[in-house]
């Protein structure tokens, strides 16, 4: 089955481990696959990609997403939820009151970076908050499989979580704490004094020869993760 990936613009990461570049915003959705569940890490930029997203995995797979992490809560990375019904959503501890709460910033958020009114609306109208919040860290067993997903504060944005996938090659999602195809992006709810230190945390969980998988741009390893936790050190201060 993982023969497939390539023909529906997936690139395969290993076995039954994939992640694809979404359209526009190039915000990436990884699939981790396990004996009995299904991970999904972000769910792209509106309900109608999150039903796309579906379609796909369901397709490359022959099964259901039964979990989801989101990294964090920017458009591009959660308004897909929706689309994934029955499945469990995990995010960072506190991310469900504040999507609950910030359904309009979301909104005039994703129409401000292009996200037509109409799909915007649809999107935040059928908004799924996470139904389990992690604090700290939390592993999810799916048959054979296990990941971990990771609470590592506030950095890029509010509420920053990183997904572990252990292996010979472990792979760290890592969301927009790493980008690759432009500078981090630090907007009003980031705390950049913390970003470098929540870096060291994804090298610490990866080590030397994991993938980095950004949450945008192209698979990176760790010296690429490193350099960008200087960079980031020496714009924004934090040691
Ligand atoms: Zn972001």
């Amino acid at each position: 089955m993982d023969a497939s990936w390539e023909d529906f613009g997936w690139e395969r990461l290993g076995p039954g481990t994939g992640r694809r570049r979404l359209p526009v915003w190039d915000a990436t959705a990884l699939l981790v696959a396990g004996a009995d569940g299904v991970l999904l890490c972000d769910t792209g930029a509106s309900l109608r990609e999150g039903v796309e997203l579906r379609t796909q995995a369901e397709a490359l797979l022959g099964r259901r997403v039964t979990h989801i992490a989101l990294s964090h809560p920017h458009f591009d990375h959660v308004l897909g939820t929706a689309a994934f019904a029955g499945a469990r959503v995990y995010g960072a501890a506190g991310m469900t009151e504040l999507l609950r709460r910030g359904a309009g910033e979301l909104y005039a958020d994703a129409v401000s970076q292009g996200l037509p009114e109409p799909d915007a609306a649809e999107s935040v109208d059928t908004l799924v908050a996470p139904g389990e919040e992690v604090d700290g860290e939390r592993v999810l067993d799916l048959g054979g499989r296990q990941v971990v997903l990771v609470n590592v504060g506030a950095a890029h944005s509010g509420h920053d979580l990183a997904v572990l996938v252990p292996g010979s090659a472990p792979l760290v999602f890592c969301g927009d704490l790493v980008e690759e195809s432009g500078e981090p992006q630090a907007g009003p709810d980031a705390l950049p004094a913390r970003w470098p230190a929540a870096l060291d945390r994804l090298l610490e969980l990866g080590g030397e020869d994991a993938l980095y998988v950004p949450g945008h741009g192209a698979v990176v390893d760790a010296a690429f993760v490193r350099a960008q936790r200087d960079a980031l050190a020496g714009r924004f201060g934090g040691s």
